[in-house]
């Protein structure tokens, strides 16, 4: 869904600041302004009640039954309460008995209402007939033993206009408040957003031949130093992971070339001169041979590159370990007997764990090849199998070869590394064989290390989980 909020993130911060600075503005003054009327207008009334309890003490009845209230001045000058307020006193029955000079015509109300003016003061704001608006306050009064209501009622004008005056002037003031609020928000929303824009454009900057390159953090230790310290960690992944990808994809190409170059050899001498039938079957054997080379060489890249992509999916069954390094044995022993190699087998027989049995047997394959290829003919190779702590299994080849220095040692799991290209080419080798075996162990959520020293024989520990986990 598109939102009628602009795209910009520094003009919705403005417009938000904006809009809150207006909210805020409005309910502060419109709060101040309700307070000030109610106070002003409470105040009235207090006045009103006041001056009624002076009232009463003005009026009586004359012996002739009129009602008399002492408003002359001159002589009652409490009576000026009577000139300034707007004052009229009713029968019960609702007869007017007096209303003074102020209130002239007009009516502070007909008939009593019920309960008006009983068990003290009754207040209510009212509007006379001419549009002026008082609060009036009433209460009943015995006079003479008879029953009378006074109305006192006081104009409420000054503090309307002292109301109208207030907010004219707030509404005088709001546009420049306002103007102040888009000037700061702008500028703020400028500030805040200077170094998210920074980091965007040098960002922009790094493509995939600079991305060597870095955004600056400068140590403020804020949200945008950590945004452009994640950003940084990014980069370096993604630079590790292409630098990884250059050097496989050069590695491939120069394997992929030597088989090449000697079927091209190959043809090349076949087609230089007459050769018997004999030469020709021995010359198309080797190609057939290179060939070989090349199919597998081939199926290593294919299977690295579908492990590298997460195009394989491991099929889990219970796999017996020590079955399995006995079928391992079984298929590489022609390979040990030529070299009158002896392969032992021990350990747990009925450790098992759940995996996927085509990749656990590839990787133990390349391992147990390994021990054959390198070691010296009538060397002895053993496979152990151990349960660990109840969880794990391990399969451990030791074998007596030539051993690993500890410089190689970090790094033959690495793809393409071989320690010494000419013999382990010479042994057929890509480099690729314990690449492939860690990244089937790892699959398995399992672990492969080596521990060796030159000289003193190598043993590979493949550790795996016994429960499998997809
Ligand atoms: P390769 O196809 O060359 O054997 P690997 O990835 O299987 O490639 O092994 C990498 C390198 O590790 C080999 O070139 C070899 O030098 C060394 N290596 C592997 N296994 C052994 C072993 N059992 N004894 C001595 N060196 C070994």
């Amino acid at each position: 869904m598109k939102s009628k909020w602009p795209a910009r993130l520094g003009t919705r911060l403005a417009l938000s600041y904006i809009l809150l600075t207006a909210v805020v503005m409005i309910l502060f003054t419109g709060g101040t302004e309700a307070v000030l009327f109610l106070q002003m207008r409470a105040q009235l009334a207090h006045f009103a009640i006041e001056d009624l309890e002076e009232v009463e003490g003005l009026i009586s009845f004359t012996p002739d039954g009129r009602l008399k209230v002492r408003d002359d001045y001159h002589n009652h000058p409490e009576s000026k309460q009577i000139l300034e307020h707007f004052l009229e006193v009713r029968a019960l029955d609702g007869t007017l008995l007096y209303r003074n000079d102020r209130l002239g015509e007009r009516t502070l109300g007909g008939a009593p209402q019920p309960g008006e003016g009983i068990g003290g003061y009754s207040q209510r704001s009212t509007m006379l007939a001419d549009g002026t608006r008082v609060v009036m306050v009433s209460r009943r009064h015995l006079l003479d033993g008879r029953p009378i209501l006074i109305r006192l009622a006081q104009s409420e004008e000054p503090v309307w206009h002292a109301r109208e005056q207030f907010l004219l002037a707030a509404a005088l003031m709001f546009p420049f408040m306002i103007a102040g609020a888009v000037l700061a928000a702008y500028r703020m929303s400028r500030r805040i957003l200077a170094p998210v824009e920074s980091i965007a454009s040098q960002a922009e900057r790094i493509t995939s031949s600079r991305l060597h390159e870095r955004i600056p953090v400068h140590g403020t230790g804020d949200e945008l130093d950590h945004l452009a310290e994640v950003f940084n960690r990014t980069l370096s992944r993604l630079d590790e992971s292409f630098r990884q990808l250059r050097q496989f994809t050069a590695d491939a190409s120069h394997e992929l070339r030597t088989p090449l170059a000697a079927i091209r050899a190959i043809g090349e001498v076949g087609l230089e001169r007459e050769a018997t039938p004999q030469e020709y079957r021995e010359l198309v054997g080797s190609m057939l041979e290179e060939v070989n080379r090349l199919t597998r060489l081939v199926n290593d890249l294919l299977m690295i590159s579908r492990g590298d992509a997460g195009a394989i999916k491991l099929n889990y069954a219970p796999v017996t370990v020590f079955d399995m390094a006995r079928d391992t044995i079984s298929l590489l022993e022609p390979l040990a007997e030529e070299k009158e190699q002896t392969l032992v087998l021990t350990g747990a027989d009925d450790a098992s764990v759940e995996a996927d049995p085509v990749f656990l047997r590839q990787a133990l394959i390349n391992v147990v090849h390994n021990a054959i290829k390198y070691s010296p003919p009538q060397a002895t190779t053993s496979l152990r199998v151990a349960r660990v702590n109840g969880s794990s299994v391990a399969i451990s080849i030791t074998d007596s070869g030539p051993g690993i220095a500890p410089e190689h040692a970090a790094h033959i799991f690495d793809r393409f590394y071989r320690v010494d290209t000419g013999r382990s080419r010479d042994a057929g080798g890509f480099g690729l064989g314990l690449a492939i075996a860690q990244w089937a162990v790892q699959a398995h959520k399992g672990s492969i290390s080596v521990s060796s020293a030159p000289g003193e024989g190598s043993t590979f520990l493949i550790t795996l989980p016994v429960k499998g986990t997809a």
